[in-house]
């Protein structure tokens, strides 16, 4: 495994960080997934986070440090929609390897006041209010879990549907500060269900419905055999769009819902 000098980052340490990123994502196709995730650890200096929602993928970057006992801190938002499914696989999963998994729930005042505004299933209403739920079930609680965090481990992977193409091993958010690691980004889900078979990884029951990618219980359904991976999720919606926003740029964001407000 290569060795990476590692670095500090510090608010004016943005092309060092980028330079990092550059130099992990040059080796990434040379190393295995525990090798990955162990050179991340290794190279980025500061806390690391990896967000899981017990999926697939997720569940594969779980045992990789889990089981080599990488000092990754491991989180989950729980949106207050998952399925009972999820919070099985989620407790199977802390019995296998003996860790709890930190939970981030969203802030209660705003949940209740997006309650009061939209209802309870008020998301369906418009591609708007479905963003505001998720933002402030899963992207203002993301925010919150990465605070203070050098890197950011994520289940991605570039095969997943066509706005996921560029995802590389490695790529600087500049946006939220971190080094984003991506150690799936050339799997395949064949892959990925044959590394959770190989190693015993406990899987979510739901994968076996035909529930590929498994989000929020109300926003997400089991997809047909050849239907894209990513088409049960907001399947209500225009096709293509089928992100939540946590790995949107949030400036990007930011700026969107300017020209928004603006042309409303
Ligand atoms: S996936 Fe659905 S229920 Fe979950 S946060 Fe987004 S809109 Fe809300």
């Amino acid at each position: 495994m290569p060795a990476f000098a590692a670095i500090v980052p510090h608010p004016s340490g943005t092309a060092d960080r980028a330079a990092l990123a550059t130099r992990l994502s040059a080796a990434g196709p040379s190393l295995d997934l525990f090798e990955r995730l162990a050179a991340a650890r290794e190279a980025i200096a500061g806390r690391l986070v990896f967000t899981t929602s017990f999926g697939l993928e997720d569940q594969a970057i779980g045992h990789a440090i889990l089981s080599q006992k990488l000092d990754i801190d491991l989180v989950t938002l729980d949106t207050g929609r998952l399925f009972a499914e999820t919070h099985d696989v989620w407790a199977e999963t802390e019995r296998r390897y003996g860790r709890h998994i930190r939970a981030v729930v969203p802030e209660r005042t705003a949940i209740e006041s997006l309650i009061d505004v939209q209802g309870a299933n008020g998301f369906r209403a418009s591609v708007a209010a479905r963003q505001a739920c998720c933002h402030v079930r899963k992207v203002e609680p993301l925010n919150r879990a990465l605070e203070g965090a050098t890197g950011w481990v994520t289940g991605l992977r570039a095969d997943q549907s066509q706005h996921r193409a560029e995802v590389a091993f490695a790529s600087f958010d500049e946006a939220r500060g971190v080094i984003k690691i991506n150690p799936l980004y050339d799997w395949t889900r064949e892959r990925a269900v044959a590394f959770t078979r190989e190693h015993d990884v406990p899987v979510n029951a739901l994968h076996a419905q035909g529930f590929l990618s498994i989000g929020c219980a109300p926003c997400t359904r089991a997809v047909a055999p050849g239907e894209p991976e990513r088409a049960g999720r907001w399947w209500w919606e225009d096709e293509g769009k089928n992100e939540c926003g946590l790995h949107a740029n949030p400036l990007h964001l930011a700026a969107r819902k300017a020209l928004e407000n603006a042309q409303s």
